[in-house]
């Protein structure tokens, strides 16, 4: 019988095996998830290789974060800036942020990365306020409800050529099924929505199957 969780894991360990370059200090990142508020919440290696990849692709040097946990996505964005780049994220949990300082600082970017802990919401409208230079690329994965804030607020943190990425936007197809009561769904519907709706993006949406189950992500590029 065809089984498709354990054939897409197989897949994703033939395409890690061959592609992605996992040191010791991302597979400590990914394994000290486990002492985080959100064990094995983070992306998986061939999806933290595809933030890396479009991070580069992008020219990236200023990246924004929403949602650090043990900082296993942080770490290939900070690699992918290089030493001159600066990734800046946020997260709520303070006993999680001491987490990925740790593992920031055994990858060797903790000098590239500012890791802010509180609200995500204030933290990023701080930035707004303060009129900061604009990033070249944001990703948002902290709680889902205010993904539609968060994408307001990358927008205003933006400039033209700008590259969003929402993550999680499937959760096993839940995004489709109009009776969705869970917060989560709402959230990436308004992300979606503002994403379709808004004459500065042109988005799309791509799902992934791995390691990780059935997913996807949202990717935009600012007009
Ligand atoms: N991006 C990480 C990775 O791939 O390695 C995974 C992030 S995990 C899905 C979501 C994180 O967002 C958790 O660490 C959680 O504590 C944090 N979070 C949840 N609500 C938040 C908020 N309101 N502000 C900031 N961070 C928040």
């Amino acid at each position: 019988m065809y089984d498709g969780e354990a054939i897409w894991s197989k897949v994703d360990d033939y395409f890690v095996d061959r592609l992605v370059n996992e040191d010791d200090a991302l597979v400590a990142a990914r394994e000290s998830s486990a002492r985080t508020v959100m064990p094995q919440a983070d992306v998986s290696p061939t999806q933290g290789a595809f933030l890396s990849v479009v991070a580069r692709i992008a020219g990236a040097r200023r990246v924004l974060e929403f949602g650090t946990l043990a900082g296993y996505s942080t770490i290939w964005l900070a690699r992918a800036v290089g030493p001159a780049g600066r990734v800046v994220t946020f997260e709520i949990d303070p006993a999680t942020a001491v987490v990925a300082e740790e593992n920031l600082r055994r990858a060797g970017v903790a000098d590239r990365v500012e890791l802010v802990v509180g609200p995500a919401l204030e933290s990023v409208r701080a930035l707004v306020e303060a009129s900061v230079e604009p990033f070249d690329l944001v990703f948002i994965d902290a709680d889902k409800p205010s993904n539609p804030a968060y994408l307001e607020a990358a927008v205003a943190l933006s400039r033209p050529g700008t590259v969003i990425i929402g993550d999680n936007v499937v959760r096993n197809g839940a995004v489709a099924d109009p009776d969705s009561s869970d917060p989560r769904v709402h959230g990436t519907w308004g992300l979606i929505d503002m994403l379709g709706q808004d004459d500065r993006i042109e988005a799309t949406a791509l799902q992934t199957v791995g390691v990780k189950g059935w997913d996807g992500f949202a990717i935009g590029v600012v007009r």
